[in-house]
């Protein structure tokens, strides 16, 4: 028998980061949890420290290690306990991690997923931040250290898993006329100007088909979310922004298609079930069971799509422009989507203002490229500041 694959889970407290847990453990021979993080949901982490006995737990800070450290050894359960940033970027470079889930959410996941990238690692990428803040720098450390990048946003496994075996990232060879992404349209789909006046967060992040983060529940109400999936699909695939388009497809059946020139459409369908894309990351390029329900074409009343309202929902153009601007924009897009959505779910902002804070967080910060890691940290730390200030004055 082989020996099991070590698995480092970031942002292991999260939506991503259980439904991977639930997937590991159907498989016990396969895969070993050798770290989890979960930066302060400590209740959570303990918790799934007693099932997972993992050899190293990285948390936010000094105060929250002692004080989860404590509660291992009263149960007498293993794990050192590491604490900050820089913890996580070491724990992904350990011999005995083989494959890393990148499921933080934001920015905050760049540098981690940025050492599993340089260290050489099978990375699973949730967190699409990275690719939207840093898609050369990323993509370049992938390319030289020879890393696995296997996608779960559920719009590029499908994509991924459309593609051609060979694929090499050069659509024009490949016969691709366009890639396809597919969006729910959110909980707010078909709702007026007016009556977006008003939304709360709690009316954002109750999403008709996926169960997600806060941040991301939001993003899928505003299409940003779709917006930072058209820039990963970018960097992921190779492919020029005007052949990504974006369709509404209200079931979340179809994950995404592949088009093709000889006017072949391949696509990906299941049930919402983020675990799906997590067991097809896990496993590439074979096959395991992920306790996800078998779709039932019988049940499926009907598909239908529609184009998206850019009118209403900005953000999807938004993300369009900061991709063709290029440079820093989509990082700077990036940074103020976090501090508008930040407010917005500590009531400091409307939801119709979040499209207000980034475009004009776009137009008042230098966009020009930055040409390394910590250059493109102090630009996200600008626009952050730069949105801070729009948001007091909306
Ligand atoms: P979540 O909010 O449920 O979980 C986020 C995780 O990150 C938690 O473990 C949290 O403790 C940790 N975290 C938060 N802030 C941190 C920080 N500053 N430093 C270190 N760790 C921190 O989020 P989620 O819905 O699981 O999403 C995670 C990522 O996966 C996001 O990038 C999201 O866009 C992407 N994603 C999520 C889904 C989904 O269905 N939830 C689908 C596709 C992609
Ligand atoms: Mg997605």
């Amino acid at each position: 028998m082989t020996k099991p694959q070590g698995i480092a889970v970031l942002g292991a407290t999260g939506s991503v980061g259980c439904s991977t847990l639930d997937v590991i453990a159907r498989h016990p021979e396969r895969y070993r949890v050798v770290a989890l993080s979960g930066h302060r949901q400590l209740d959570k982490l303990f918790e799934q420290a007693s099932r997972f006995r993992p050899d190293y737990l990285v948390v936010a800070d000094a105060d929250a290690a002692a004080q989860l450290a404590l509660r291992l050894e009263q149960a007498g359960l293993p794990g050192e306990v590491l604490h900050g940033p820089q913890a996580l970027e070491e724990i992904v470079r350990l011999p005995e991690v083989d494959a890393v889930m990148a499921a933080i959410v934001g920015a905050a996941g760049l540098p981690s997923a940025l050492a599993a990238a340089g260290a050489g690692k099978r990375i699973l990428l949730a967190n699409k931040e990275s690719l939207v803040v840093a898609g050369r720098l990323f993509m370049d450390a992938v390319r030289r250290s020879g890393a696995g990048l296997l996608p779960v946003d559920s719009e590029h496994s499908a994509i991924f898993q459309s593609l051609p075996a060979d694929y090499a990232g050069q659509p024009a060879l490949a016969g691709i006329r366009k890639i396809i992404l597919t969006a729910s349209g959110g909980p707010f789909r078909g709702k007026s100007a007016a009556e977006l006046l008003d939304v709360t967060p709690a009316d954002a992040c109750r999403h008709p088909n996926w169960s997600m983060g806060r941040k991301i529940s939001v993003d899928s109400a505003s299409l940003m979310n779709k917006g930072l999936e058209v820039i990963e699909a970018h960097w992921l695939f190779g492919v020029p922004p005007e052949q990504i388009e974006v369709v509404v497809h209200p079931q979340s059946v179809i994950h995404s298609m592949v088009q093709y020139r000889d006017g072949s459409v391949i696509a990906q369908l299941g049930s919402p079930d983020m675990r799906t894309p997590i067991a097809c990351a896990l496993a590439w390029p074979e096959r395991i069971d992920a306790g996800v329900e078998p779709l039932d074409f019988f049940s499926l009343s009907s598909l239908s799509f529609e184009k998206p309202d850019l009118a209403n929902f900005p953000c999807l153009r938004l993300a369009f422009d900061a991709l063709a601007m290029g440079g820093d924009a989509p990082a700077v897009l990036n940074a103020a989507n976090e501090v508008a959505v930040d407010a917005f779910l500590n009531g400091r902002l409307r939801f119709v203002d979040i499209p207000k804070v980034v475009s004009e967080t776009l137009s008042g910060v230098d966009l020009a490229a930055s040409a390394s890691l910590d250059a493109l940290l102090a630009r996200d730390e600008d626009a952050r500041r730069f949105a801070r200030g729009r948001v007091a004055a909306c």
